[in-house]
């Protein structure tokens, strides 16, 4: 599953601004109040009002609150902020125009060039050319954007926007968007760049958490020829390390196939993720080879066996001494930072209506009210009964990772495999072909080939990924792994996704009528275009489209990771709802609560078809440790990647359809879907298309 692509994400970060978190501030707990602004703010409105007029009242105003908000000690005293308002505010239409149009052609300017650096500073780490040095990493790790922010502040530049735009809440882009013109959405999202202002040492913290929580859940791993089971025996391969929690899931994923053991070994996988997630896990057998351990009876002893040059350590004190509660104590920590930025974000005051209300753009409960949709759908049962049926047993609770919905492939990986490499042999066979490629998707061979001399291809040194621009002046970057014997189908695959964020990011940032509106709403929306392209791969190399049956066992498998997964982002929720309300609280407090948490949805949500109550095992996503509140994005892109797989099948034709709504811009979530389906974001499309598949599927 792909449906977050790390380089889409970096490449959003890098609109630097664009990631800023939005609102408008009312007041402010801790920013200091400066005794002269109000008497200032109220002479420049009179004064300014004598000289420009009635009609520029409600601006200005708004204005002055704005500017006033931001304004600190070292910006000046009340002169320098008289001169500064009379100085830059656009009193007629025509300045305000020029001033929209030279900042968004500026801003275009410093978002391009950073993210140029940056491509060029990433080369060597990301490209195929060889030995990487210390210092490529350290080039690589550099954000040149990384202060853009507080020296627009202290240059006044943030001011200027402040001053004549506006900025808005959710609530007012919800309401008053679907009427906005496209010009006055650019100035929202202009504004919006600017409508934070987070101390430095603030956004410290929060960095150090960030990077406490990566490294924490980087090293957590399982060595899994060590955990033995009551008979004495070892059911994993020596030398398998799995990283908690993805390689632990896909292992149980992968335990399907192996019909001698597999069930025990998902069993015990299941069991070592209970321990992680109780905390009654021994701390001496994480990332560590050198002790043998029964997850049932958590008996930990020294290694019988070796299958590592990890050197026993001589500090090594082996004992069933469980880990004490470290994993909540990161998570604590997260939030304790996070909490930090509250009082520079006084419309949104908790990370909770930040990652809602700024970064999703959909309110909190409607968000619930869509999981809550797919949990408690009809569809779940008759679900949960074909899957035992195919299993012939009851579900048990790992089962919320089946893996057994898969299309069938008329063609094993191997013909595959020799037909890509027959057809690209290098990387710029491909490239070659990629015109073609775009008119079998129903492009025009005009907008096929626009697109295709957007785009470069370059060797990738992993496995793949596209590259955005942030000016038109730039090409977007298609990252590919071809091998010496010629393409593979796996990479094939990969390069068709990657090509369709290409063929988004080309129309989305060069056709869009403002760049401030350049690209879609989130990522969401770039993986779920990405994946018409992808779904399409076999028709790409002239063999027949997968048929009914195949494409209803690839609904149902997206259906049924939807279902698990929405659970897990309802639990990410709560618990950060649980910090807020007790901030005090400890990490072992926070541990029995967050336990409470998962068993309750579970047995609200899941203990009907599995069974089995108070299972906690929807609290193991390492994202709930090191992503901030992030897990509720899966499921709401499961949603809109059916619905614009829906779209595009209505429209026959792929290629204007993909091309009218990749032009569609950064508005809301909910108009964008709007725009492109008739229909705001929500679970119709995964449900009807599941209830299809239901019928097709023996
Ligand atoms: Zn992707």
């Amino acid at each position: 599953m792909r449906l977050i692509c790390a380089w889409v994400m970096i490449t959003i970060a890098l609109a630097s601004m664009h990631a800023q978190e939005n609102s408008m501030p009312e007041s402010t707990a801790t920013r200091p109040q400066l005794s002269w602004m109000d008497a200032s703010s109220t002479k420049l409105d009179r004064e300014l009002i004598g000289k420009y007029g009635e009609a520029q009242r409600a601006r200005l105003e708004r204005g002055l609150h704005q500017v006033a908000e931001f304004w600190r000690p070292e910006d000046g005293d009340a002169a320098a902020y008289e001169e500064f308002v009379s100085a830059n505010f656009a009193s007629d239409q025509a300045t305000l125009d020029t001033t929209f149009n030279r900042f968004e052609r500026l801003l275009e300017q410093l978002g391009g060039h950073m993210h140029e650096i940056n491509r060029e500073f990433r080369q060597q780490m990301d490209l195929d050319l060889g030995p990487v040095l210390p210092f490529d990493e350290m080039f690589g790790g550099y954000d040149p954007s990384a202060h853009v922010i507080d020296d627009f502040f202290q240059n006044k530049l943030a001011f200027v926007v402040l001053l004549n735009f506006p900025l808005t809440t959710l609530d007012g882009r919800l309401k008053e968007g679907p009427i906005w013109t496209r010009r006055q959405w650019a100035e929202v999202r202009l504004a919006q760049r600017f409508s934070k202002r987070i101390p430095a040492d603030v956004n410290l913290a929060i960095g150090q958490a960030e990077a406490a929580a990566a490294r924490y859940v980087a090293e957590y791993n399982i060595w899994m020829h060590h955990l033995i089971d009551e008979n004495g025996q070892r059911l994993f391969p020596p030398k398998m390390r799995l990283l908690s929690h993805w390689n632990l899931r896909d292992e149980i994923k992968a335990d399907y196939a192996d019909k001698q053991d597999g069930l025990a070994k998902q069993r015990m996988i299941q069991q070592v993720m209970e321990r992680i997630v109780t905390q009654t896990i021994p701390a001496v057998v994480v990332n560590n080879p050198n002790v043998d351990w029964n997850p049932f009876t958590n008996e930990a002893k020294l290694a019988a066996v070796k299958d590592s040059d990890s050197p026993v350590a001589a500090s090594m004190n082996i004992s069933s001494a469980r880990e004490p509660d470290t994993r909540y104590a990161t998570l604590q920590k997260d939030f304790l930072a996070s909490k930090k930025a509250d009082p520079y974000s006084p419309t949104t005051p908790t990370l909770i209506a930040r990652r809602f209300d700024e970064d999703r753009e959909i309110p909190e409960a409607r968000v619930k009210a869509m999981l809550d949709q797919v949990l408690t759908s009809p569809l779940v049962p008759q679900i949960a009964k074909l899957i035992e049926s195919r299993l012939g047993r009851p579900l048990e609770p790992f089962d919320i990772w089946y893996n057994g919905f898969r299309p069938d492939s008329k063609y094993s990986e191997s013909e595959l495999d020799a037909i890509v490499a027959k057809k690209y042999p290098t990387a710029e066979a491909y490239q070659r072909d990629i015109p073609n490629l775009l008119v079998k998707l129903g492009f025009s061979p005009e907008r096929a080939q626009y697109v295709a001399q957007h785009i470069v291809i370059e060797p990738a040194r992993g496995s793949g990924h596209a590259m955005g621009a942030e000016m038109r002046a730039e090409k977007v970057h298609l990252r590919t792994r071809v091998e010496k014997t010629g393409m593979n189908y796996k990479g094939f695959n990969i390069a068709v996704h990657e090509m369709g964020h290409n063929v988004e990011q080309t129309f989305s940032l060069n056709d869009v009528d403002h760049t401030l509106l350049k690209g879609v709403p989130n990522t969401a929306f770039t993986e779920a275009l990405a994946f018409v392209f992808q779904g399409r791969d076999l028709q790409l190399l002239g063999l027949p489209a997968p048929d009914a049956k195949s494409e209803a066992e690839k609904t149902l498998n997206d259906f049924w990771t939807t279902y698990e997964i929405a659970g897990v982002g309802l639990v990410d929720t709560a618990v950060w709802h649980w910090m807020y309300d007790h901030p005090q609280a400890t990490p072992s407090q926070l541990n029995a609560a967050t336990l409470q948490i998962a068993k309750d949805i579970w047995s609200r949500y899941y203990a009907p078809v599995f069974h089995q109550r108070d299972v906690v095992l929807l609290a193991v996503y390492s994202h709930m440790i090191d992503s901030f509140l992030y897990l509720p994005d899966y499921s709401i892109g499961h949603l809109i990647a059916a619905q614009i797989e829906e779209q595009t099948k209505k429209a026959g034709a792929i290629g204007p359809e993909f091309e009218r709504m990749a032009k569609l811009g950064d508005v809301t979530p909910d108009l964008w879907m709007e725009n492109a389906t008739g229909k705001p974001v929500g679970p119709d499309a995964l449900l009807e298309a599941t209830k299809r598949a239901l019928s097709r599927v023996p």
